[in-house]
C-alpha cells in the first residue's frame, strides 16, 4: 500500500493509473476505521482495479467543536487495517492540503428540501461541509467508483445530487450497513460509549426492527410515536426518527405515497449521538 500526504504527490502517481485505464475506486473516510469502512474498501476491491481511501478528518462538517476534538483518531492502527484488506492507495492530507489557502472550492450546489430535513435540520452546515469536502476529494482524484455507506443515508442521497449536478462522469454505490453482534450500527463514535450505556445501545437497532415489522400494520405517525417512546429510556433521547421517502427523504403520512421507505433516526446515548436507519420498503423487491 502506498501512503500519501500531499495533494501534488498523490496526483503525480494517480496519472499513471489513469494512463493505463485503469478503473479507481474512492472510500472517503475521517478514519478510526472498522468492519464498515473495510467493507467499502472490499467492495471498491471487487470493482475496481485500484483502491484509495482517504482519511480526513474534516472540520468543515462538524457542527459543535467539542465534537470534533473528542473525535477518535488512530492513523496507525488504520494504516495496518488497510494493509490487511489489501488497499492501495492511503491518503491521509493535512487541513493545509485539503483547504489551502486561497482556494476557491465549489460551493453552489442545491440540495433543496434534501438538507432541511433529519441531520441537516439539526446539525447546521453539515452538509456543506460534507459536499465541501467530497468535492474538493473528487476534484483531486476523479475516481470511477465512489463508495458510501448506508449507515449515513442521507449523506449518499445529498452527494448523489452532489454529483448529478457537477456532472461527474462516477458512479456513486451505497454499501449495506455492518452492525455489531446485537444490531449497533458500527460507527467511529461507538468506542466513546460507556459500558453501561453501549450495553443497551441496541435498543436502536431493535426499534428500527419493530418499524420494520409495523410498515404494512400502521401508519407512519403510529410507528413513529411507538418508536419514540421505544427510545425514551434512561441515558438514551431520541432526536428524531422518521419515516421518509427514500429519494426525497420527506416525511410520509401513508406508505401508499412511496415504492422506497426508510426509517431515519438519530439518538443521544449519554454524549455520544448516534444515528442509523433501515429500509423498509424496497424499490428492488
Ligand atoms: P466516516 O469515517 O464515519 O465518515 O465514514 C466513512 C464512510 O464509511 C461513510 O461513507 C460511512 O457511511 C461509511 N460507514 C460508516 N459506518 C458504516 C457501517 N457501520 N457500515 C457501512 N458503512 C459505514
Amino acid at each position: 500500500m502506498l501512503l500519501f500526504k500531499h495533494v501534488k504527490d498523490l496526483q503525480w502517481y494517480l496519472q499513471f493509473i489513469r494512463s493505463g485505464n485503469r478503473k479507481l475506486g474512492l472510500v472517503p473516510t475521517m478514519g478510526a476505521l472498522h468492519s464498515g469502512h473495510l467493507s467499502l474498501i472490499r467492495q471498491s476491491k471487487v470493482e475496481n482495479n485500484v483502491t484509495i481511501c482517504t482519511i480526513f478528518v474534516n472540520p468543515t462538517q462538524f457542527n459543535e467543536s467539542s465534537d470534533l476534538k473528542k473525535y477518535p483518531r488512530t492513523p496507525n492502527k488504520d494504516a495496518q487495517l488497510l494493509l490487511e484488506v489489501g488497499c492501495d492507495i492511503l491518503f491521509m492530507p493535512l487541513e493545509t492540503e485539503i483547504y489551502p489557502p486561497g482556494l476557491k472550492i465549489r460551493s453552489d450546489y442545491a440540495f433543496g428540501k434534501l438538507e432541511k430535513v433529519m441531520e441537516g435540520a439539526f446539525r447546521p452546515g453539515h452538509f456543506a461541509g460534507v459536499a465541501q469536502v467530497v468535492g474538493r476529494l473528487l476534484d483531486i482524484i476523479t475516481p470511477d467508483h465512489l463508495y458510501m455507506g448506508q449507515k449515513d443515508f442521507q449523506q449518499v442521497t445529498i452527494v448523489q445530487k452532489m454529483v448529478q449536478q457537477r456532472k461527474d462522469n462516477l458512479n456513486v454505490v451505497m454499501c449495506p450497513i455492518i452492525r455489531e453482534a446485537d444490531g449497533l450500527a458500527m460507527s467511529s463514535r461507538n468506542v466513546r460509549l460507556q459500558p453501561e450505556i453501549r450495553e443497551r445501545a441496541s435498543i436502536i437497532y431493535q426499534t428500527l426492527k419493530m418499524a420494520e415489522t409495523s410498515i404494512y400494520e400502521k401508519s407512519p405517525a403510529q410507528i413513529k410515536s411507538v418508536a419514540l417512546q421505544s427510545l425514551d429510556i434512561p441515558d438514551f433521547r431520541p432526536e428524531y426518527f422518521e419515516i421518509v421517502d427514500g429519494y426525497t427523504l420527506q416525511p410520509l403520512t401513508s406508505i401508499e405515497q412511496s415504492d422506497y421507505v426508510v426509517a431515519c433516526t438519530a439518538v443521544w446515548a449519554g454524549k455520544v449521538r448516534l444515528i442509523d436507519n433501515m429500509v423498509l420498503i424496497s424499490p428492488h423487491k
